[in-house]
């Protein structure tokens, strides 16, 4: 495994691979892996020949009272899983290298990102936007992976490639879950012991919701009350947003006769976490 830290170095790399014909995966990551990370390479590794991670804490995608500084960083670990995980390379730039001092270009996308975690954190999605625009002009994947626990970003990433013209094709990996449901996420690790028990609440919230939608209920003000009822009984949990869109517009609906995101954002004190499922009437869950 290789770990390149400069835009030119990779750039290098990945010609050499195309050279030899390899079909390309890609894994953008900010670090501090977990299993969720994990599934996504070896997903990548299932249907790919060569696999290539970054991780890039991307400074753009935090507002000013975000977590940027505090982020958890484990550099060395990062490395050895991901040497594991028979990872080819791995892309390590620093700020400077992605944002130098004179930058001034931003991807915006006018829609999808006025609502859910776009609305919580404005000028959120035009970072993740961004760097994943300049990460695949750099990489230049076949296919790129990422998780459905960052619904909205899934979405907003597939909409900015189908609006851009970009060639990666975009799969998306299930959410990896603790046992007790909660969504693996590099911000647990802010959890107290008491915040982390707390925290299953999100999942038992989302998954009653769910059960109540296949028995019938197809009400989304219903759907979400089920999960906000849920989590006001945890002294600890503070609801940011709970809410129902479609799929993959996020538009807001009256019925669900459609596939839609039911998605909420919860504080547990100062640690933000989200975590959704998708409702299917056509599957009948
Ligand atoms: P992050 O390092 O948090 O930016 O996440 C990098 C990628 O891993 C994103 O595509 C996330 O959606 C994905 N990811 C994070 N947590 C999970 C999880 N629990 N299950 C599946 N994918 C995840």
């Amino acid at each position: 495994m290789v770990v390149f830290q400069k835009n030119d170095e990779i750039k290098s790399f990945v010609t050499e691979l195309k050279k030899m014909g390899h079909t390309l995966g890609f894994v953008p990551t900010m670090g501090y892996l977990h299993e969720g990370h994990l599934a996504l390479v070896r997903e990548a590794k299932k249907i790919c020949q060569a696999v290539i991670v970054s991780i890039f804490v991307n400074p753009t995608q935090f507002g000013p009272q975000d977590d940027f500084e505090r982020y958890p960083r484990d550099f060395e670990r990062d490395l050895r899983l991901l040497k594991e995980e028979g990872v080819d390379a791995v892309f390590v730039p620093a700020v400077a290298e992605v944002y130098p001092k004179s930058y001034v270009t931003y991807v915006t996308l006018k829609g999808l990102t006025d609502c859910l975690c776009g609305r919580s954190r404005p000028g959120h999605f035009d970072g993740v936007a961004t760097v994943v625009t300049k990460l695949f002009n750099i990489v230049r994947p076949d296919k790129a992976f990422f998780g459905q626990k960052d619904g909205q970003q899934v979405l907003v990433i597939r909409k900015m490639v189908e609006d851009l013209n970009m060639e990666p094709e975009i799969v998306t990996v299930p959410t990896v879950r603790e046992p007790d449901g909660l969504a693996m996420s590099s911000r647990n690790a802010y959890l107290s012991a008491e915040e982390r028990k707390a925290a299953s609440v999100l999942y038992r919230g989302l998954m009653t919701a769910r059960a109540a939608f296949a028995k019938g209920e197809k009400k989304p003000e219903r759907l979400c009350k089920i999960v906000v009822d849920i989590l006001a009984a945890e002294p600890l949990a503070r609801v940011d947003y709970v809410e129902v869109r479609s799929i993959p517009n996020l538009d807001p609906v009256e019925i669900v006769d459609q596939p839609v995101l039911l998605a909420a954002a919860v504080y547990f004190t100062k640690t933000r976490l989200i975590d959704n499922v998708v409702l299917d009437p056509g599957k009948g869950l």
